[in-house]
């Protein structure tokens, strides 16, 4: 296997320019090479399904900003938009006509949604809920699942996804040990475990959060009845069920995956959390759910939780024009795309011989180097890594951008046509081949 299959010689000295500024050199730990080896490129600008790095090298974009960029980048609706609010200022740090509109467009999309308070990351969005079924059950506890990313509060980074699952690490230092207490990390999908907790603990647990369909640690749909499941348990314990969505939400349909797999019989979340796409790469997140639960929010309730920068005008007018085209035929596209990469990519590695299972949650999609269904965080680690490193060096090497880890999702976009299609499948024998030395 050749790590390096070409220098990248001005991404390389941005590097070190970087590396003596931020540690790392990224302001992301899964922005770096470090589990894959390598430089890290560094982009200069982006165009529908397309990403060119400072050394002028066009890659296919199967990163999409971590989820964000589900049309692409420079969508032109978008572009309008965010040209139209810059010209109206940047932020007043009052209410402003565009945050009411795209919570409107969320309220409408997801239906047991009734209210919604913006915040400008993901993190906010799951920490503020948090705190919110706190608040709302008077309990401290919280249970989340091995392998589930939930952005990097204190109380969720046990046992996480992503980055964590990326590097190894079990939790995070400077977590302290009494906060660490407060979470119960169950595995996913054993909804035995989840019985077993609250028996042991129900009338302590405020919230169980979970990804509404995990993508953090390589994409790992729930079992069928598994969601279910998790809500009849915590309304009979009187807490409280957080369906993280931020990866999810209007990725997998227009009302994310709960349009997929919702409505349930035994109700619906009581809360749910989004970012990504609804912000269209700018920052904009959000949590919302009950009306009774949202009104503990100051300034009404109890409960609190602000932003400077909360509902930002520029990132308002982008998520709620991104939100518009995210019509059926953009999923319609959405799934033809990513049919025709993980078609290919099953056969490459079945004729070259590489173990792998691929799996889906709507258009969201990812290869583990291992034989049979992963349902868990030990299924996905299960898998061999140098192989997905080999396989990402090739496609990098061909002009194939990929997430640097193999415990990721990879996106697709509305911008992703036959071409972009193309230029992917037909990188991928090679790929497969390095992959199987
Ligand atoms: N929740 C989920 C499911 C995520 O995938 C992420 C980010 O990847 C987050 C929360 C945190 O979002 P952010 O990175 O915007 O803080």
């Amino acid at each position: 296997m050749t790590p390096y299959p070409f220098d990248a010689p001005a991404s390389q000295a941005l590097l070190e320019r970087a590396l003596a500024v931020t540690p790392g050199g990224v302001n992301s730990p899964v922005r770096a090479f470090r589990a894959v080896g390598g430089t890290p490129r560094f982009m200069a600008s982006g165009a529908g399904p397309y990403l060119t790095d400072v050394d002028g090298r066009e890659y296919v974009d199967l990163v999409g900003s971590w989820g964000p960029m589900i049309l692409g980048h420079r969508h032109p609706a978008v572009v309008e938009a965010v040209q139209a609010a810059v010209a109206d200022g940047f932020s007043f740090g009052t209410p402003s006509e565009n945050e009411v509109r795209l919570c409107e467009e969320i309220v409408a999309r997801v239906e047991p949604v009734e209210q919604v308070r913006l915040v400008s990351s993901g993190t906010e969005a799951t920490m503020s809920a948090i705190r919110l079924a706190r608040g709302y059950t008077g309990r401290s506890l919280v249970v989340k699942f091995a392998g589930c990313y939930h952005g990097h509060v204190d109380s969720l980074l046990a046992q996480a996804g992503s980055g964590v699952a990326t590097f190894a690490l079990p939790d995070s230092a400077g977590v302290p040990k009494e906060m660490a207490a407060e979470t119960i990390v169950l595995p996913y999908n054993d909804l035995a475990a989840v019985e077993q907790a609250f028996a042991a603990q129900g009338a302590e647990i405020a919230a169980v959060i979970t990804e509404a369909s995990p993508g953090n640690m390589g994409v790992v749909p729930p079992a069928p009845g598994f969601t279910e499941g998790l809500r009849r348990i915590t309304a009979a314990h009187g807490a409280l069920l957080i369906s993280d969505e931020v990866m999810t939400g209007f990725r997998c349909s227009a009302a994310g995956w709960y349009g997929l797999e919702g409505p349930y019989d035994a109700g619906a979340p009581d809360l749910f959390t989004f970012g990504k796409v609804m912000g269209g790469g700018f920052p904009a997140a959000a949590f919302g759910g009950r009306a009774d639960v949202m009104a503990l929010l100051a300034p009404v309730g109890p409960v609190y939780q602000a932003g400077t920068l909360s509902g930002n005008p520029v990132a308002t007018a982008a998520g709620r024009a991104t939100l518009e085209q995210c019509t059926p035929a953009l999923y319609a596209r959405l799934d033809e795309a990513a049919d025709a990469l993980t078609a290919a990519l099953r056969d490459e590695l079945g004729r070259a011989g590489v173990p792998h299972t691929i799996q889906r949650a709507g258009s969201m999609f990812s290869v583990f180097f291992r034989d049979g269904a992963v349902t868990d965080y030990d299924g996905a680690r299960a898998q061999h890594v140098p192989a997905f490193g080999a396989f990402f060096h090739s496609m990098l090497s061909q002009g194939v951008y990929l997430p640097p880890s193999a415990f990721e999702s990879w996106f697709v976009s509305g911008a992703h046509d036959d071409a972009a299609v193309d230029r992917v499948v037909s990188a991928v024998p090679a790929a497969a081949a390095a992959a199987a030395e």
